[in-house]
């Protein structure tokens, strides 16, 4: 048996010198160092992910698959080299499942109005769960009004986890798609996905996982995972705004019908008749995020070069840190506690409103997000209205969890707890 190599923790100096990487960590935010513990949001970008972009707006900005000029051919070179990476990345049997999009928000939407609203009947059913991002809800609601489906949400227990046994129940017979998140963003749940959409395999059911908070923290394989359908944004995994991947089986994208109309997913155009293009570039009309996705493969090299396990480690580690930290603070409840976790830390504090914690984090600067995290139903589902969540990523230390709890100490001094 091939014995299983240990996962490297990096030490101080290394983490130190992948901080090092990103211009923003030079910023003073009201006169402190910035600690960024807002990477649910959105990640910090490293320089070769800003030097990818402005290289190519001065070497080789153009339109693509239009022009037979020298400029054109390399824009057209960079931007389908960057998808035969990202296929690598995810380890994609294909360069052709991977379809370009603004980000996560607009991949389900297309899922969902090109493959599942034209299968589904008055009574259908599709599956998500009561941890899911607004993106992963409203855009299942929409088909449910135009085509009478009906939505069905597996349950979580009080840590944040989910019922693995309500949800291999609620697979049925009219089920048209699961649509589940890898990793939730308001509570940092890590969801058995392989163990889910084998059981949703059984009964012929595709799947479809929100990757959001998944591909940049630990490895993703959607081969392995025989997943139909995984989306996610770039903006989150060190990429650039703008740019996002619908991964979907090729067999899925050919029975799919485009989505929207214009130049680029064409063969041919008469009054009468249209030949769409092959996959992926029927779902791509328009001038494309060029730049944006030349240089989503170039964060994506850089998490491979790092390596996500690699990255894993180091956020439990931090995770694992803050966590025992944050429960000996008074009047402070975590919110997401479930025993496989991805390094989110959602809490709130007694009488005290998410935002002002917030916004007195900031002031010793130290970036969270106070608010639903786009998770409405999360935030009923505990009885908050917001939580504060802080999220880490790879350049994260010990010392911003420090400074962390530093700035508490400043919060519960004015709210005189
Ligand atoms: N899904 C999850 C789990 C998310 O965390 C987010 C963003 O926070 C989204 C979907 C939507 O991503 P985007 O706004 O990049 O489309």
């Amino acid at each position: 048996m091939k014995p299983i190599e240990p996962v490297m923790i990096p030490d101080d100096e290394t983490v130190a010198r992948w901080r090092s990487d990103f211009p923003i960590f030079r910023e003073l935010i009201h006169g402190n160092p910035l600690v960024y513990l807002d990477n649910g949001a959105t990640t910090q970008k490293p320089s070769a992910v800003i030097d990818a972009q402005r290289d190519y707006y001065e070497h080789a900005n153009a339109n693509v698959h239009r022009g037979v000029h020298e400029l054109s051919q390399r824009a057209t070179d960079a931007y389908e080299g960057a998808r035969e990476r990202i296929a690598r990345f995810i380890n994609a049997a294909r360069a052709e499942e991977i379809v370009y999009v603004r980000g996560t928000t607009e991949a389900i939407n297309l899922v969902a109005q090109s493959y599942v609203r034209p299968l589904a009947k008055p009574g259908d059913e599709i599956l998500i769960s009561a941890m899911e991002h607004h993106s992963n809800i409203v855009p299942w609601q929409f088909v449910c009004e135009q085509t009478g489906a009906v939505l069905k949400v597996v349950p979580i227990d009080d840590s944040g986890a989910l019922d693995v046994d309500a949800y291999r129940q609620m697979i049925a017979e009219r089920t048209r798609i699961v649509a589940i998140t890898h990793v939730s963003n308001a509570l940092g749940t890590i969801n058995p996905v392989a163990r889910m959409i084998e059981a949703a395999h059984a009964r012929d059911v595709p799947v479809l996982i929100d990757g959001a908070q998944a591909v940049a923290h630990l490895p993703v394989d959607v081969r392995a995972l025989d997943c139909d359908f995984y989306a996610f944004s770039g903006h989150k995994a060190y990429g650039p705004t703008g740019i996002g991947v619908l991964y979907a089986k090729a067999d899925r994208l050919e029975a799919m019908p485009p989505w929207q109309g214009g130049g680029d997913m064409i063969r041919s155009v008469t009054f009468d008749k249209t030949i769409y293009n092959a996959i992926p570039w029927k779902f791509e009309a328009g001038t494309p995020d060029i730049s944006g996705a030349i240089a989503l493969a170039v964060a994506l090299d850089y998490v491979n070069a790092i390596g996500s396990e690699t990255i894993g480690a180091h956020e439990a580690g931090l995770l694992a840190y803050a966590t025992d930290a944050m429960r000996a603070i008074p009047h402070l409840r975590l919110i997401g506690t479930a025993t496989e976790k991805a390094a989110i830390l959602s809490f709130v504090l007694d009488h005290v409103h998410a935002h002002d914690v917030g916004t007195i984090l900031d002031q010793y600067g130290v970036a969270v997000r106070a608010g639903h995290h786009c998770a409405m139903p999360v935030m009923q589902r505990f009885g908050v209205p917001a939580t504060v969540r802080a999220s880490f990523a790879l350049y994260n230390t010990r010392a911003d969890v420090e400074a962390l709890l530093k700035a508490m100490a400043h919060v519960q001094e004015v709210f005189g707890q």
